[in-house]
């Protein structure tokens, strides 16, 4: 491994990373903290095989991916010879928009890495992609989504003699394909995401394949799409159209897409069962733009909104979007009841998430760095405020106050999602149970926490007439809503009190 300053001594080494940081010196007890290292993380992930500028290409897939995740970026390449590395903190336009950074990165496959996790301990050795030197050669690995039993497999690993270098999920699967007993990479692969549990979307690179994965019920999305030829891998349809390729399809749940110079082949190695995408994907997640299973984010979120006019029809005089994420429903809720859609509150973009915050009090800082009262559409009116999700109630209870203060007589609020009542553990950061609003007040107390005139929500069934069904198969869901039901749809292995969390359940039959 190079180290910062200078250039790599000799080219027979397997990789070069030009940041020194990633020595993994100064550790507090914070940078071991494996929770929150762990436990939060969203991501999104993008993959390309055989093209010249791979790794610009990379960052390009990468910066339409920039919602999934704002606190690091990293590119792996190789090209024919060596492994390439480059991961920062930051967004990936300050991190991979230089020739600099990209002439370190030279070959024809490339596979990146956004990350953002939310807790304490992260620690550049964590940003992914990640890089292990196995019998078979080079592997670098990412993956957006979470392993509901890696804590486990990493103890047991660790116990057993295994050496890791960084508190990441993604380390846990290169272990496992270093274990395995398995002759080729392919099948040593399958044998260790056969070994995990949870919602993922996992991209590998080797000297000769670009290997996808999607966990076995789909909960994290990931989609194949074709740039002149070369196979890319991408979370969201939105990263392809960045680069001007193809849509080709959904990988399938349960499926492994391994790409080499003979073409793209698919492995099943899971019993086929019915995908379950996680519902949101759609709701909140996923870049508008984006498409998944022939459906648009937009159009979904839209429906939202529509589904909301019919269930909760206000007589009121504008309805208002949260920008940026409420605007499609609150379209969707203003041409449902035919009252005007005005922009009310105006977003400021140069302030990433307010989940972004770490403290509480910060994240309420953050609010009102973020948006603004546009008083001239409020003022004197009786408003309707659409947003997609009440998480904590922070940006609510903000904004509901900032309309009344500029001069709105009635201020009501509309989800377009059911109450958050359960975390998730696959992949999109939600705090404890303890911090979601809905977990802890019925809808008379979070009215008066978010100071609403009234407060409403889309019904479940809803969510699942925006998607184009009848209703919530409760047999088998049509997607995964655990949020909203506590339905897990996986063993909670590390999770503590994971039968607490499953029984908690609305939907159990
Ligand atoms: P809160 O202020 O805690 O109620 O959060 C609600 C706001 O956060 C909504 O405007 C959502 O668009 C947004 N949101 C929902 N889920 C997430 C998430 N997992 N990460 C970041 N923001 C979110």
């Amino acid at each position: 491994m190079s180290v910062k300053g200078q250039t790599p001594a000799s080219h027979s080494l397997p990789l070069t990373e030009s940041n020194s940081q990633i020595t993994p010196t100064n550790h507090t007890d914070d940078d071991w903290n494996m929770e929150g290292d762990t436990l939060h993380e969203e991501c999104g992930v993008f993959g390309i095989y055989k093209t010249p500028d791979a790794a610009a290409l990379t960052a390009l897939g990468l910066h339409a991916l920039q919602h999934r995740g704002q606190e690091a970026a990293g590119i792996a390449t190789y090209d024919g010879e060596h492994f390439h590395l480059e991961r920062r903190f930051g967004l990936v336009g300050d991190n991979f928009s230089n020739a600099h950074t990209l002439e370190r990165l030279p070959g024809t496959a490339s596979i990146g890495h956004n990350r953002y996790s939310t807790a304490g301990g992260a620690a550049l050795r964590n940003i992914q992609p990640l890089f292990a030197e196995l019998e078979g050669g080079g592997i670098a690995v990412a993956h957006n989504g979470q392993f509901t039993n890696a804590m486990t497999l990493r103890k047991s690993l660790i116990k057993r003699g295994a050496i890791f270098q960084s508190t990441s999920d993604s380390e846990v699967v290169s272990q496992l394909i270093a274990k395995s007993r398995e002759s080729n990479i392919v099948d040593r692969f399958i044998d260790a995401i056969r070994q995990m549990e949870g919602g993922y979307a996992l991209i590998a690179l080797t000297r000769k394949k670009l290997i996808g994965a999607r966990d076995p019920i789909g909960i994290r999305p990931l989609v194949l799409g074709d740039l002149n030829g070369s196979p890319v891998l991408a979370s969201e349809t939105c990263a392809l159209d960045m680069i001007g390729a193809k849509f080709v399809r959904d990988i399938k749940n349960g499926e492994v897409v391994v790409c080499t110079d003979e073409g793209v082949e698919s492995y099943h190695p899971f019993p086929d069962v019915p995908a379950r995408l996680d519902i949101f994907e759609y709701i909140y997640f996923s870049r508008p733009d984006s498409v998944f299973d022939g459906r648009s984010v937009y159009d979904v979120r839209k429906a939202l909104g529509r589904e909301l006019a019919k269930e909760l029809p206000l007589d009121v005089d504008v309805v208002v979007p949260v920008p940026d994420s409420g605007v499609p429903a609150a379209l969707g809720y203003a041409q449902g009841v035919g009252i005007p859609f005005e922009l009310g509150i105006v977003r400021n973009h140069y302030v990433g998430r307010t989940f972004i915050e770490p403290t509480q009090q910060i994240r309420a800082l953050g609010v009102r760095l973020k948006h603004s009262a546009n008083r001239s559409q409020v003022e004197g009116k009786r408003i309707v405020l659409v947003d997609d999700s009440l998480v904590r109630g922070t940006t609510s209870s903000k904004i509901v106050q900032m309309m009344r203060d500029a001069g709105a007589t009635e201020v009501h609020m509309l989800l377009a999602s059911p109450p958050i009542t359960h975390s998730d553990y696959y992949g999109i950061d939600t705090p404890d149970r303890a911090n979601l609003l809905a977990a802890q007040y019925d809808l008379e107390g979070m009215r008066k926490y978010i100071g609403a005139d009234s407060l409403g929500f889309i019904s479940l069934d809803g969510v699942y007439r925006a998607c184009g069904y009848a209703k919530r198969n409760n047999k088998s869901p049509q997607f995964t809503d655990h949020c909203f039901t506590g339905d897990y749809p996986t063993a909670l292995v590390d999770i503590e009190g994971a039968e607490d969390h499953r029984a908690g359940g609305l939907l159990k039959e």
